[in-house]
């Protein structure tokens, strides 16, 4: 996993995701070789890097023109090798036009949440996953709903991580944001 100041960071792009919620989205995407990806709102690009070291192809989606130049240096940073087409526009629209994928990847869908997914859905092969990074409580309850009403047996793990950090006084705790991770397969 890339360390956090690994990467180049702007203020006005949210991220990178942190390391040990990017571990955690790698681990229950089951990203693999040959996997090709599809992310929605790659903002610094922690995710896209890091699904690029994994996957054989991944795209990679923003609205923000911002976040798709901050992804692109990290990705010449970290993984210049890496098979990814950076696609600028909503979701929705950027969606079209894309062959099938093994994995959907979302860390950013601004209130389109359930069309993203159902939209997804239909590119996704069978066997394939749905992932969500959620920080807002609604977020993790609409993408259960929608992988509920989709038959993909959601699951939800929520982490509270605490790193250490060196005072005079010893080793203090400091807690990192909670972030939930929603994730669902799609039947075979
Ligand atoms: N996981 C990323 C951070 C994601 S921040 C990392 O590790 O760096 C969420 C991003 O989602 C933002 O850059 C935002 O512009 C994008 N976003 C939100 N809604 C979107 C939509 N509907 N279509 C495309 N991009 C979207």
């Amino acid at each position: 996993m890339i360390p956090d100041e690994d990467f180049y960071k702007v203020p006005e792009v949210p991220g990178p995701s942190k390391e040990e919620v990017r571990c955690l989205v790698m681990c229950h995407s089951r990203v693999k070789e040959g996997d090709v990806v599809l992310e929605v709102g790659c903002g610094t690009g922690g995710l896209t890097v890091e699904l690029s070291r994994r996957a054989a192809k991944v795209y990679s989606v923003d609205k923000n023109p911002q976040a798709l130049e901050v992804t692109l240096t990290n990705l010449r940073k970290l993984n210049p090798q890496g098979e990814v087409e950076l696609i600028l526009g909503d979701a929705l629209e950027a969606m079209e036009d894309l062959p099938p994928y093994d994995l959907l990847v979302v860390g950013g869908s601004s209130g389109e949440l359930e069309e993203i997914i159902r939209k997804a859905y239909q590119q996704l092969q069978a066997g394939g996953r749905v992932v969500v990074t959620a920080i807002l409580l609604e977020t993790r309850l609409r993408s259960l709903k929608v992988m509920e009403d989709l038959e993909m047996e959601p699951r939800i793990v929520e982490v509270f991580v605490a790193r250490g950090r060196t005072t005079q006084m010893g080793t203090m705790m400091q807690g990192l944001n909670p972030v939930a991770i929603i994730s669902g397969v799609k039947k075979l």
